[in-house]
């Protein structure tokens, strides 16, 4: 039986993380703003070290595993949120728990979203990288909502591609997934949303699948990467997205 740690376990692609590793016999430490063994606001700073304490108390002998997998979506208000929630509280707790990934050889997973490829390396990205977490709130508010989500997203994964090695010196596997669209809270309120909907609707029905994906579908390449099945696997983010990026970008890879 392993120890994980997982943040936004409370709905969607997080919950079905936590039934499908609690049903394999794991312990799961969940962290989410209200429904958690540690409720924690990721939005700032003390929200923050709250879920690196609490995960701390609650793993002393080391984690197995952790899933940064608590995000919002474009509809969500102020753009900073978004920011501050996909890049720097994702980034922030994983290097909180770094050490005791390193006590027992664990695995990340970062939940990163096909639209990441979909946007370039601008200077919103650039100040995610650089750990600028004011100025990149600051100047996201002047931008459009794909923008923020998909920056979040796409600073991410570089941050991913940038740490993977020293990681993997330390035993510790970095590799995230890469959804299209899930059906979630998060994609039921961007459908619901005025300005958003029709747009997520179009996408939707584009996914050369046929369907939009389901939460599950996620959670099983997850796990898949978690497990010693993947041992080998560093520095990979993975499309989990019914073929939408191989259809987008169909040369790129
Ligand atoms: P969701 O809304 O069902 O889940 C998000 C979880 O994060 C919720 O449990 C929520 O309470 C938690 N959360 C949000 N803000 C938080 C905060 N400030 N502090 C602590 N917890 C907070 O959405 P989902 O679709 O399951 O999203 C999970 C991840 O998957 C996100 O990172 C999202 O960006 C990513 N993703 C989703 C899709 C999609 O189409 N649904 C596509 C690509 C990537």
């Amino acid at each position: 039986m392993g120890t994980y740690a997982l943040t936004g376990g409370a709905t969607g692609i997080g919950a079905a993380i936590k039934v499908q590793l609690r049903d394999a016999g794991h312990q799961v430490i969940v962290v989410d703003l209200a429904e958690g063994d540690i409720c924690a606001d990721l939005s700032d700073l003390p929200g923050r070290q709250k879920a690196i304490d609490g995960i701390r108390a609650l793993a002393p002998n080391g984690l197995d595993g952790f899933i940064p997998c608590a995000g919002l979506g474009p509809s969500v208000r102020p753009l900073s949120l978004i920011s501050r929630v996909n890049y720097f509280a994702a980034v922030a707790v994983t290097e909180g728990v770094l050490d005791l990934l390193v006590r027992r050889k664990g695995s990340v997973v970062m939940i990163a979203s096909n639209s990441a490829a979909m946007v370039g390396h601008d200077d919103y990205v650039t100040l995610l990288l650089d750990d600028q977490e004011s100025a990149a709130c600051e100047l996201i508010e002047g931008k459009d909502a794909h923008t923020a989500y998909a920056g979040s997203k796409h600073a991410l994964s570089c941050w991913l591609r940038r740490n993977a090695p020293d990681y993997a010196r330390q035993g510790v596997r970095l590799n995230a997934v890469a959804p299209g669209i899930i059906d979630t809270p998060l994609s039921d309120k961007v459908l619901a949303d005025k300005d958003l909907g029709q747009i997520m609707k179009d996408f939707g029905d584009s996914v050369p699948m046929g369907a939009i994906g389901k939460p599950e579908q996620i959670a099983d390449v997850v796990c898949f990467i978690l497990s010693s099945k993947a041992s080998f696997m560093a520095g990979s983010i993975v499309f989990v997205d019914g073929g939408h990026d191989a259809m987008l970008r169909p040369d790129q890879f």
